[in-house]
């Protein structure tokens, strides 16, 4: 008996209208499901153990689909009313197509947003640009704009960051315009796969003014809901303040309760695996067939069988580290075990940094008040990634 799948991530097109610069998994290939596929996927969601399922819409773009994914959110709302259960949705999008309409239409549906954006314009069109190569932040400021007009009733809506070390390296100016913007949560994702090593200095001191802006608004009261860094500080918090061993130990939930759905219904460890064509041969099944022994053997795929480029024993980001995605690992160095050197490096620098908030905000009443309520904006949530 495996683990109940209550969440799965689909890949409703595989189509993009961007050409972002930074390494994407997504192929953009413009595979596009059909109705047939969405309407067996919800059936195949909801006839799994539990009652509370969650679908999320992934793309390349999925607004780039937006009628059928307008269908399959009512539809499956609809039919999990029917067996007394309840169903969350989900979608990342890069917000060039949002209009009022599917705003308004994602609120009904209590759709929580994740919307790729990098910054101030000036920053944001450094890498997310058209295919003509014009920069994307005129729509995406807009769609900024939409989405928190409907703050209240779009669950978890966050401005995530892709940070690419060596293009992006305002830490400070990117967050502080996105939490002053208003948004509640602000992931600020550094690339994995990236070279943190050529970007050198330039990185460490970026995020060493993103760490002391965290300080400076946390001692005036007001601690800016950075999930990245309040994920960190959280476990910091707990194994220093309150003795609680929380080793980053946990790995992602590819291949258990999570899976990823491609356009054509075939079933993956999660999304990445959908989409990139390396991953693929992990399909663990299909939602007409349901899922093969393989998905048995995934889901208890050891963590510790992994190759780092450091020793995690004498390294000073552990025990805060947090695994490798092992997407990434497999799409960049052909082996699901064999870790990306850059994700070592940007968490040693990241969790160094954290280490720092913590230690400078040890005197703080507010900062433990925070800290012992689970800092807010995990309690919030967050992406499958
Ligand atoms: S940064 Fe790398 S070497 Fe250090 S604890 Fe994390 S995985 Fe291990
Ligand atoms: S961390 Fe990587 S492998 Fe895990 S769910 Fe996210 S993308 Fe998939």
């Amino acid at each position: 008996m495996g683990i109940a799948v209550s969440n799965v991530v689909f890949d409703i097109t595989t189509g993009c209208n961007l050409a972002c610069k930074y390494p994407c998994f997504a192929y953009k290939d413009n595979r596009r499901a059909t109705q047939e596929v969405a309407d067996r996927l919800i059936d195949w969601l909801l006839d799994q153990p539990g009652d509370w399922k969650s679908l999320g819409f992934f793309g390349g773009e999925p607004l780039m689909h937006w009628k059928l994914m307008r269908w399959t959110m009512e539809e499956a709302r609809r039919r999990a009313q029917e067996r007394d259960q309840k169903i969350t949705f989900s979608v990342t999008t890069n917000g060039t197509m949002l209009t009022e309409d599917i705003v308004k239409t994602l609120a009904e549906n209590q759709c929580g947003v994740l919307l790729s954006i990098d910054g101030p314009p000036d920053i944001h069109d450094k890498m997310r640009v058209f295919v003509n190569g014009r920069g994307s932040s005129k729509q995406v400021m807009r769609a900024a704009e939409l989405l928190l007009k409907h703050v209240d009733e779009l669950p978890g809506l966050t401005a995530r960051v892709t940070w690419h070390p060596q293009v992006h390296q305002e830490g400070r100016r990117v967050a502080e315009f996105l939490v002053d913007m208003g948004f509640p949560d602000v992931a600020i994702c550094p690339v994995d796969e990236a070279d943190y090593e050529a970007a050198g200095e330039a990185y460490v001191q970026a995020e060493r003014e993103l760490a002391d802006w965290f300080i400076e608004r946390t001692l005036q009261g007001r601690m800016p809901p950075l999930s990245f860094t309040t994920r960190y500080l959280q476990s910091i918090y707990n194994h220093r303040v309150l003795n609680k061993w929380q080793a980053q130990t946990q790995t992602c939930g590819a291949g258990k309760g999570l899976l990823g759905a491609g356009p054509d219904g075939s079933l993956y460890p999660c999304h990445r695996f959908a989409e990139t064509p390396f991953l693929q041969r992990f399909k663990l099944g299909d939602v007409w067939t349901g899922l093969t022994p393989e998905r048995e053997k995934f889901q208890w795929l050891n963590i510790y069988q992994m190759e780092f480029p450091f020793d995690c024993a004498k390294c000073p980001a552990w025990p805060y580290c947090s695994p490798p995605c092992i997407g990434v690992n497999g799409d960049f160095t052909g082996s699901l075990f064999k870790t990306v050197r850059g994700h070592c490096v940007w968490h040693r620098i990241h969790v160094s940094e954290c280490i720092r908030i913590h230690e400078t905000l040890l005197d703080n009443d507010y900062y433990h008040e925070q800290a012992r309520q689970g800092f807010p904006i995990i309690k919030a949530g967050g992406d499958a990634t």
